[in-house]
């Protein structure tokens, strides 16, 4: 059976060439970076050679990189970092909601331990508005957190305006870029952030490694502790083949950023121009022109999601029905309901994401594909026959 993937926002396969890099270090430099013999300090060129091609990557300085295990560890360092950092100041901390859980449960435990926070509305497109954040800004603020592109509809969030709005008033800025870094350029200057996410398998690295940019004079509370590694901002002995892997995985982001970003949206915006053509009564999520080039959203009115997303298994095609760590649950996604769909619209969704290896072929497999199975499903959905009797 054919096999396409299409679920590049959930995660990556690691490129062979990174692959290749890791290598040596799982096996001859396999030494602790924080050892002073010969290995480890074979290690510790490997660490810091990475560190080094992130922080260009991005416009920083090697020490302004702390190297986490993802995007995860990065979001919930940088709010509870921060957070705890600046108790002092104030305790008010402003995000949206659309945020990542990896931003939206840290948010909710600091509210339980006495923080407030604002969570901005979004517009129809996903927007978060320069206007509502001025509003929402007292003089408590002490941090804003918006990621730069929303992982489920693929809005991309005007950051550098946001971003001076925040810090035009003192205020530290936090961005999410996990489902940025590695697929549109970024900058932490151009973007004027204090602090930005990343992770690894988001971007044909491997699992399990991230990073967190920590501006120069950004105060930030500890919370692995237990070793002095990465200046005693997070101890735990380096993963040091899974930093190298992510090193050379930007490597190649960047060799092929252009490249990928023209032939990624076309075949984005066929999917975008055929999928209505082929199956009735469809709506598009998100920004239809500021949004991710690998990110394509959905609503089959009538239909659920996951119904959708295991038909297509069936025939080979992966895709998702919003984040993957949310399909678990029969709660429609936080991200449609707050771009203003209604529950049942919002449990009919499809993300298609696309990524390095997915060609026209494929698109085309899906394009042939999904029509007949939203019409099969929607033969049995008592919705549809109550639509269309
Ligand atoms: N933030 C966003 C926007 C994401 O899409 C994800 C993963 O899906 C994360 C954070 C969490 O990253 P990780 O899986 O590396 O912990």
């Amino acid at each position: 059976m054919k096999k396409v993937y299409l679920d590049y926002a959930a995660t990556t396969s690691v490129d062979p060439q990174v692959l290749e890099a890791m290598e040596p270090y799982f096996l001859e430099k396999f030494g602790n970076a924080s050892s002073l013999h010969a290995y480890g300090q074979d290690a510790k060129k490997g660490l810091e050679d990475s560190r080094q091609i992130l922080a260009d990557s991005i416009g920083a300085k090697p020490e302004e990189i702390v190297f986490t295990s993802g995007g995860t560890e990065s979001d919930n360092s940088a709010l509870l970092g921060v957070a705890y950092a600046l108790e002092k100041k104030g305790n008010h901390i402003i995000t949206s909601v659309i945020e990542h859980h990896a931003i939206s449960e840290p948010a909710k435990f600091l509210e339980k331990k006495g923080f407030k926070v604002t969570y901005l509305g979004v517009d129809k497109d996903g927007l978060v508005s320069g206007d509502d954040l001025k509003k929402a800004i007292t003089d408590k603020t002490i941090l804003v957190s918006i990621m730069q592109a929303n992982n489920e509809i693929g809005t991309i969030e005007p950051i550098a305006q946001l971003a001076q709005i925040a810090k035009g008033k003192g205020i530290c800025f936090h961005t999410d870029a996990v489902q940025t870094f590695g697929h549109i350029p970024v900058d932490v200057n151009e973007l004027n952030v204090d602090l930005l996410s990343l992770s690894a398998h988001k971007f044909y690295g491997p699992k399990g490694v991230g990073a967190l940019y920590i501006r120069k004079g950004t105060r930030l509370e500890t919370f692995m502790r237990g070793g002095d590694q990465e200046r005693g901002r997070r101890a735990s002995t380096h993963n040091v083949a899974g930093i190298v892997g992510c090193a050379r995985a930007i490597q190649l982001c960047q060799q092929n950023l252009e490249t990928e970003i023209k032939f990624q949206s076309a075949l984005r915006d066929k999917l975008i121009r055929e999928i209505p053509l082929k199956v009735p009564e469809v709506r598009l999520n998100g920004h239809p022109a500021k949004r991710l080039p690998n990110n394509v959203n959905f609503s089959i009115k009538y239909i659920e999601g996951e119904s959708m997303l295991l038909s297509l298994d069936m025939l080979g095609i992966a895709v998702s029905t919003g984040s993957a760590c949310t399909s678990s649950s029969l709660e429609p996604s936080h991200v449609l309901l707050a771009i203003g769909l209604d529950h049942e619209t919002a449990h009919g969704s499809l993300r298609i994401t696309l990524g390095r290896w997915t060609t026209e072929r494929d698109i085309d497999y899906l394009l042939e594909k999904l029509p007949p199975v939203v019409e099969k499903l929607r033969a049995m959905s008592p919705l549809y026959e109550r639509k269309n009797p």
